[in-house]
């Protein structure tokens, strides 16, 4: 709320007036106050690793400038942390573009069942890594609904991997599309793993947000995933559905 002291100018006796201007900034505040939050969580996600690379460097031109066995260690850690920077940063510029388009909706025509299987098959190597096994269920009819293929591919990419590693204890990820006539369809994964307590579920797709950080980071989770996802399907006019219950499991649904 301002209050403006104003007069009414003209002849005679001099009429102080005040205007009241009220303007709801409460929805600004917020977007500030999430903008400046999502600075300090990148600059402190960078800043993490690019500490413990310059330990390192220190520790090389030092203490262990002759230990070979100490070198070879150092320098296997120093390459994770910087394919961990890596990571981030690529997630970081895929956030920033989408922000920039997020208001044109993509539309070339995209059949869902060989995208799926394209994305089961990449992600074949690290689901055999975890000992899970991805199983993918399509109809026998094209189900085709009208997106930008790479995108989609990064979301499919980001929930059945999530599947594999969080879901890992259940050993196995279904993976089902369902399609109607008229674009009209759905994308199931499900995993047999332990779960999203009920209270972080509302959450896990904000930027940063994860239920277990050590767990996500070790799993090479930027904490960006979900978020690029939903950014992607806002695009898509498509809906995320999370239904997740603890000791049995968590399905995600991509609803078109
Ligand atoms: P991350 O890079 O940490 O995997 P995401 O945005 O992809 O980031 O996911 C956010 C968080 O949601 C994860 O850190 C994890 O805690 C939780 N999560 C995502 N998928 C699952 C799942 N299938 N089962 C259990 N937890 C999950």
């Amino acid at each position: 709320v301002r209050v403006a002291p104003a007069e009414i100018p003209g002849d005679g006796p001099v009429k102080r007036i005040f205007l009241l201007t009220y303007r709801d900034i409460s929805q600004a505040r917020r977007i500030d106050r999430m903008r400046s939050d999502f600075v300090a969580n990148a600059s402190h996600e960078l800043r993490t690793p690019l500490a413990s690379l310059r330990g390192f460097i220190e520790t090389l031109q030092g203490p262990a400038r002759n230990d070979l066995k100490a070198q070879e260690k150092f320098f296997g850690i120093m390459h994770e942390q910087a394919t961990r920077m890596s990571r981030l940063v690529d997630d970081l510029l895929s956030l920033s573009r989408l922000e920039l388009r997020s208001h044109i909706a993509p539309d070339d025509p995209v059949d869902l069942a060989p995208l799926l299987g394209h994305v089961r098959d990449s992600l074949l190597p690290l689901a055999k890594d975890l000992d899970v096994t991805v199983s993918l269920v399509v109809p026998d009819k094209p189900v085709v609904v009208r997106g930008e293929r790479d995108e989609l591919i990064e979301v499919f990419e980001n929930l059945i991997e999530n599947a594999c590693k969080y879901g890992q204890e259940g050993k196995k990820v279904d993976v089902i599309l369902h399609g109607g006539e008229g674009g009209e369809a759905e994308v199931v994964v499900k995993d047999y793993g332990p779960g999203i307590p009920a209270e972080h579920v509302p959450r896990i797709t904000e930027r940063f947000y994860r239920v277990n950080v050590e767990a996500s980071r070790s799993k090479k989770g930027t904490g960006l995933g979900l978020a690029i996802a939903k950014h992607i399907l806002t695009r898509h006019r498509a809906r995320l559905l999370i239904h997740s219950e603890v000791g049995k499991g968590t399905t995600f649904t991509v609803r078109f």
